[in-house]
């Protein structure tokens, strides 16, 4: 045979040459990889090693994909809010402390206007005021809701229990 790389008419291997088969003389045959070898067990000639690393990558990136979305998913499943009768647990928690709104606007650095407002349902507090006012009197004004559907001000439209369904029955 020729060989296929000086072209002298010769005994030639099937030698791999930078992932080319070529047929090569004995002299030339130093230049490449024995083909055999390459086939028995080693890993994929150098022509099939990107495709196959390609998929590997896109099969990644569609399972972080993937991951991300269930993670947008269950961020946006609760949300916090701020309970609907917010004004009434602040009164409520305040009387129960004793203290009158002149009292109480003193002890947190508000306004007892602004307090008043709040406790009437008729000013929906900040985050920071929310926040002061539940550490002061040690209550919870914010309140997990699911997005999907809305929870009442009682709380109690949640997934109905096994009791209830036995109950049905
Ligand atoms: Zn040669």
């Amino acid at each position: 045979m020729i060989c296929e790389m000086c072209g002298k008419e010769a005994v030639t291997r099937l030698m791999i040459v930078e992932g080319t088969k070529l047929n090569l003389c004995q002299d030339c045959s130093k230049f490449g990889d024995e083909y055999k070898s390459l086939v028995g067990g080693q890993p994929a000639s150098k022509g099939g090693a990107p495709v196959a690393n390609r998929s590997v990558i896109e099969a990644r990136l569609q399972k972080r994909e993937r991951r991300m979305q269930t993670r947008d998913v269950y961020a946006g499943a609760t949300t916090t809010e701020l309970a609907e009768d917010y004004g009434r647990i602040v009164r409520e928690a305040r009387e129960a402390k004793g203290m009158d709104l002149e009292e109480f606007g003193k002890s947190i650095l508000e306004k007892k206007g602004v307090l008043a407002k709040v406790e009437a349902n008729d000013l929906v507090p900040d985050d920071k005021l929310i926040a002061k006012l539940e550490k002061a009197l040690g209550i919870k004004l914010r309140e997990q809701v699911q997005a999907c559907g809305h929870i009442g001000s009682g709380g109690k439209a949640a997934a109905p229990t096994l009791a209830d369904f036995i109950k049905k029955k």
